[in-house]
């Protein structure tokens, strides 16, 4: 007796977006053995990977510090996203599946690939998904997703509209649009009946349109920032850099979407505070006690940059010849207020155009936290930056993005999740 060979029908799936969630969502999604298309709206795909980490692409923190991501959503399911796949098991990934040893910048606790060179990153992984069998399919705008009995149709502005069994939403935000964002992933999940909390740029530099410290474009240091607005404040230690524009450096991104969320009177009233140094009070009332010949000038200039010395000497109105015995005590309570809570100017941000990420997005309440799919509608899976979270500079972005798109992919992949 013959057996006619059993037709082995594989699951289908298309993930919406070749970017760093969208592409680890394909790479699992075809390892588990679905038919996976990886639909992108740009030629290549993966371009923040291209410009990330100044083009070295800072892959993965060293360390992670769960508190410091930011969402409007629940903390916890952030948190049960995040340890879905521990930070020690995606350096393993792209040690080992990706041939990248990473290397960790001590300065900063950021890991970078050993070549330093974002391409690698990106056409390492579209190899990747590639070799697992997942189908690139380049400069295809996906316009609309609609539910049908058994799967989904996915629209798109040139092909014709394709059948599958499962959907990944890999969309990310609203940042960089040159890159391939434009919003269009939330606004279809948006009219899906799902909750968006509304988006913000984050991790974006400040701007001050008087210019107030214009002439110090270039001085950089290490500092601690605060920024203040209406119930929100955000704190961070790390490089600040005056611009001709305002200020960046790791410091002012990551407390900048305090600032970018605050509206009307309350971003009139908003503030941004600054420590210029590892001194706080009383190590300056230390510094610059009544004592010797010393003055004022020579003991700011030996902590911090001489051009931003002088700059804040002038704003507190105290001359730098002043010898420290001759200070009068008024003078130096202004110093030392200047140089631990100096007030920074400031007048708006560089938006989405310069900003790192997107804050906001689909509540991470309408997915569930193991598989990422929507608890409304069976089969629709979300992933990165897409949804309601976002983290510090430091490589927390790329945890986020290849945890949560590697969990879609693999739920997307697996039959009876929808
Ligand atoms: C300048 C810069 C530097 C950065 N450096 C770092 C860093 O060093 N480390 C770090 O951790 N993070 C960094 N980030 C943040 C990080 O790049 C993002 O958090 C991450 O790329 C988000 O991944 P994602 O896949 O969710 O979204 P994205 O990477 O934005 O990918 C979304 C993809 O979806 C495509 N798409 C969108 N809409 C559609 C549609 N309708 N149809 C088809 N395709 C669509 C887009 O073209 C894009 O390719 C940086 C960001 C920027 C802008």
């Amino acid at each position: 007796m013959t057996h006619s060979p059993r037709a082995v029908i594989r699951r289908r799936v298309a993930v919406i977006g070749a970017g760093a969630a969208g592409t680890l969502a394909a790479i699992f999604a075809a390892t588990q053995g679905a038919e996976t298309l990886l639909l992108e709206r740009t030629a290549d795909g993966g371009r923040k990977i291209l410009i990330s980490g100044g083009g070295r692409c800072n892959i993965l923190p060293a360390r992670v510090d769960e508190r410091r991501f930011v969402t409007d959503s629940s903390p916890n399911s952030l948190r049960k996203m995040l340890r879905s796949w521990p930070l020690s098991e995606q350096i393993a990934f792209f040690e080992r599946e990706l041939g990248q040893p990473l290397v960790e910048e001590e300065e900063s606790a950021k890991l970078f690939p050993a070549s330093n060179r974002a391409r690698d990153v990106r056409d390492g992984l579209l190899a990747l998904a590639a070799r697992r069998g997942a189908r690139f399919v380049p400069s295809t705008w996906v316009t609309d997703l609609v539910p049908g009995d058994r799967g989904w149709r996915v629209l798109s502005a040139r092909a014709e509209p394709l059948e599958v069994d499962a959907v990944v939403v890999a969309t990310g935000g609203l940042s960089v649009p040159k890159t391939g964002s434009d919003g269009t992933g939330l606004a279809i999940l948006q009219r899906l009946g799902h909750v968006v909390h509304p988006t913000y740029a984050a991790l974006t530099p400040i701007t001050d349109g008087a210019g107030v410290f214009a002439s110090l474009a270039g001085v950089s240091l290490p500092v601690t920032v605060t920024a203040r607005s209406d119930g929100r404040h955000a704190t961070a230690t790390g490089g600040f850099l005056f611009t001709h524009h305002g200020y960046s450096g790791p410091s002012v991104l990551d407390v900048s979407h305090v600032l970018t969320r605050a509206e009307g009177a309350a971003r009139r009233a908003a503030r941004l505070q600054v420590q210029w140094s590892a001194l706080d009070e009383s190590g300056w009332t230390a510094a610059l006690r009544p004592a010797g010949t010393r003055t004022v000038g020579g003991v700011l200039r030996r902590e911090l940059p001489e051009r931003l010395a002088d700059a804040l000497l002038a704003g507190a109105g105290v001359a730098p010849a002043t010898a420290l015995a001759q200070l009068r005590r008024e003078e130096r309570a202004r110093l030392i207020e200047t140089l631990t809570r100096g007030e920074l100017p400031w007048t708006g941000d560089e938006g989405y155009k310069k900003a790192e990420v997107t804050g906001g997005g689909l509540s991470l309440a309408e997915v569930d936290p193991r598989t990422l799919e929507s608890r409304r509608l069976p089969g629709l899976h979300i992933c990165g930056e897409a949804l309601d979270a976002f983290g510090p500079i430091g490589g927390y972005n790329f945890l986020w993005a290849w945890a949560t798109g590697r969990a879609a992919g693999l739920a997307a992949a697996r039959q009876g999740t929808s």
